[in-house]
C-alpha cells in the first residue's frame, strides 16, 4: 500500500520532491544542525505516505487517554507512593535521587499550596501493536517534554495533501483521521494562563541550548498567540538561574517578566543539568506559583519504574474511579517486571527466562529521550550482574507488524521495512483537587527501520508519520 506501486524510482523521487516542498512551505521543519548557519532549517524526517494502522486499536488508545491523565495526576499527588516506589531505583540512579531530593526540599511549599496550586500537564502515552497477541501495548507514558505534537499536526495535513492532490488512488481520505494537537496544546496552556489570572503573565519555555526541534516548539508559541494572545519567552535552565527570581509570595519573574506557566522542553535528562545552577533554577521554579508542566512529582510519576509498579496487582485500581476504568487501561499493559529484589523467586524466574531469550525483553533505566535501553547481548550481560539492577525495569519486547515505507531524511529517500509507534497526547489543567480540563489531544505516529531497536525522531532513529486507518 505504501509503495509507489509499480511506478518505479522516478515516481518515488517526484513524490519525495512534492513532500519536501509541502514541508518547507508549511513549517514541517527541523533545524539543519549547520554550525555555520545556525538558523538554517530542513524538512523534518518524514514518511512519504501514511502507514496502515487498525482503527479499533487507534480508538482504544484514544479512549484510554483521559483515564491516564487522571491516573498520573493522582499518582503525582501521592508522595508516599512515589517515594516508596522509587526508593530502590534512586539508590543506584543519581538523577532519580536528585529529583526526589527536590521533591522533599519543596514539600513544605507543596503542602502549603495544596488547595490552590495550578496544575498543567501535557502527557503522551506511546503504544505499539503486538502482532503475536494482536493487542495494542503501551510502551511508556511521557509526562515531560512530549514533543512532535505540532509537527504531527502538519504531517497529517501533508499526507492528506499527498493522498488527494498527488494522486494515490488506492488510498481514501476518510481513512486519514484529523489531528489538531497544536490547538489542543495551545488551548491547555491558554486555559492555565487564564486561570493564573494575571493578563500580563507569559509562558516560560525551558529549552535546551542548540535545540534542533525548535520549529515544533515555535508552532505552539505561534498558536498560543493566535488563539489566546499569550506570549512565550524561551530560556535555558542556566539562563533562568541568572535571570529568574521569586517574590515573597512565590510569584516567578524572568528578566522582569511575570511567568504563569513553566513549560519544560528540557530538564528530562542528566545532561540538561551540567552544573548546580540548573538544579537551583529547577528548584526555584518548583517553589513558585507558576504552573509547572511538569512539576517534579509529575516528572517522577512518569518514571518507567512507576509504569512497572502500576501494572502490578491492584495498584492501578487504587488510583482510578472504577473497575471499568482500570480494565480499560490494564488491557494495554505489556509484561513488566521489577528488579528491586534480584533474590525474589519471581524475579529469579524472569531473569532466567531473559538470560535464555534476551530478544524477548527490553531492559530500561529511569531515562527519557531515546537511546538508553538495553537489548539482546547487552541486556543479557547487564542482567548477569545483580548489582544495581534496581535502577532498571525489565519489559516484554513488543513485536509490531512490519510494513514497507518510503522514508525521507535530509532530502534522501529510503525504502525499507519498518515498525511504527503510536503516541496519544493528553492535556490536563487543574487547581488543587478541582479538574478544569482533561482532554485527549490528538496523535503522533513515528516509524523506524525494522532493524532499529530504538525509536526517537530527535535521536535520529525514526521519522514522523501518520495513520491510515483500516
Ligand atoms: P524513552 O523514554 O527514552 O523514549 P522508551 O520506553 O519509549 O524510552 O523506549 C525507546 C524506544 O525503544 C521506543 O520508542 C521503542 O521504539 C523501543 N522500545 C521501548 N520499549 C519497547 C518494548 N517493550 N518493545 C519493543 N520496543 C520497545
Ligand atoms: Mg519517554
Ligand atoms: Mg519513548
Amino acid at each position: 500500500m505504501r509503495q509507489a506501486d509499480g511506478a518505479g524510482p522516478a515516481h518515488a523521487e517526484a513524490l519525495a520532491e512534492d513532500v519536501i516542498i509541502w514541508a518547507s512551505l508549511n513549517g514541517l521543519l527541523v533545524g539543519a544542525g549547520d554550525e555555520l548557519r545556525p538558523r538554517a532549517a530542513i524538512h523534518a524526517p518524514l514518511s512519504v505516505l501514511p502507514v496502515p494502522f487498525p482503527r479499533a486499536s487507534f480508538e482504544k488508545a484514544k479512549a484510554a487517554m483521559r483515564i491516564f491523565n487522571k491516573l498520573i495526576d493522582r499518582v503525582s499527588r501521592d508522595g508516599a507512593y512515589l517515594e516508596a516506589t522509587l526508593q530502590a531505583a534512586s539508590e543506584f540512579d543519581d538523577f532519580t535521587a536528585r529529583l526526589l531530593q527536590i521533591y522533599n526540599a519543596t514539600d513544605d511549599w507543596r503542602q502549603q499550596r495544596l488547595s490552590e496550586q495550578l496544575v498543567l500537564a501535557i502527557n503522551r502515552s506511546d503504544y505499539m501493536l503486538d502482532e503475536p497477541s494482536s493487542t495494542l501495548m503501551q510502551v511508556e507514558l511521557n509526562t515531560i517534554a512530549s514533543s512532535f505534537g505540532c509537527l504531527s499536526t502538519q504531517v497529517c495535513k501533508l499526507h492528506r495533501y499527498i493522498v488527494e492532490r498527488a494522486g494515490q488512488p488506492e488510498l481514501v481520505l476518510s481513512n486519514l483521521p484529523e489531528n489538531d494537537v497544536t490547538s489542543h496544546l495551545a488551548d491547555a496552556i491558554g486555559t492555565a494562563v487564564a486561570e493564573f489570572g494575571d493578563p500580563g503573565a507569559a509562558v516560560l519555555f525551558i529549552v535546551q541550548p542548540n535545540e534542533r526541534n525548535s520549529y515544533d516548539q515555535q508552532w505552539l508559541q505561534y498558536a498560543m498567540w493566535e488563539r489566546h494572545k499569550v506570549r512565550a519567552v524561551r530560556r535555558t535552565l542556566a539562563q533562568v538561574a541568572q535571570q529568574g527570581s521569586l517574590d515573597v509570595g512565590g510569584a516567578l519573574s524572568v528578566a522582569g517578566q511575570r511567568i504563569a506557566v513553566c513549560y519544560y522542553r528540557a530538564g528530562y535528562a542528566p545532561t540538561d543539568y551540567p552544573s548546580e545552577q540548573e538544579w537551583s533554577a529547577r528548584e526555584m521554579m518548583e517553589r513558585s506559583t507558576a504552573a509547572q508542566c511538569p512539576s517534579v512529582p509529575y516528572q517522577l510519576a512518569g518514571a518507567k519504574k512507576i509504569q512497572q509498579d502500576l501494572a502490578g496487582s491492584d495498584t492501578v485500581e487504587r488510583f482510578v474511579d472504577s473497575a471499568e476504568e482500570a480494565a480499560l487501561i490494564r488491557a494495554c499493559f505489556a509484561g513488566l517486571w521489577s528488579l528491586d529484589n534480584p533474590d525474589n523467586p519471581e524475579t529469579q524466574d524472569v531473569l532466567q527466562q531473559a538470560d535464555m531469550q534476551p530478544d524477548d525483553y527490553v531492559l530500561k533505566p529511569q531515562r527519557e529521550g531515546g537511546g538508553n535501553n538495553l537489548y539482546g547481548d547487552q541486556l543479557q550481560q547487564r542482567l548477569r550482574d545483580p548489582k544495581g539492577l534496581a535502577a532498571y525495569i525489565l519489559m516484554q519486547r513488543i513485536r509490531p507488524p512490519i510494513n514497507r515505507s518510503m522514508l525521507l531524511r535530509d532530502g534522501n529517500i529510503l525504502e525499507v521495512d519498518t515498525l511504527s509507534e503510536l503516541g496519544i497526547y493528553g492535556t490536563f489543567v487543574g487547581r488543587g483537587d478541582t479538574v478544569i480540563l482533561n482532554a485527549e489531544a490528538g496523535h503522533l505516529i513515528r516509524t523506524k527501520a525494522a532493524t532499529s531497536d530504538e525509536g526517537g525522531v530527535a535521536a535520529g532513529f525514526a521519522v514522523l508519520d501518520s495513520p491510515y486507518l483500516s
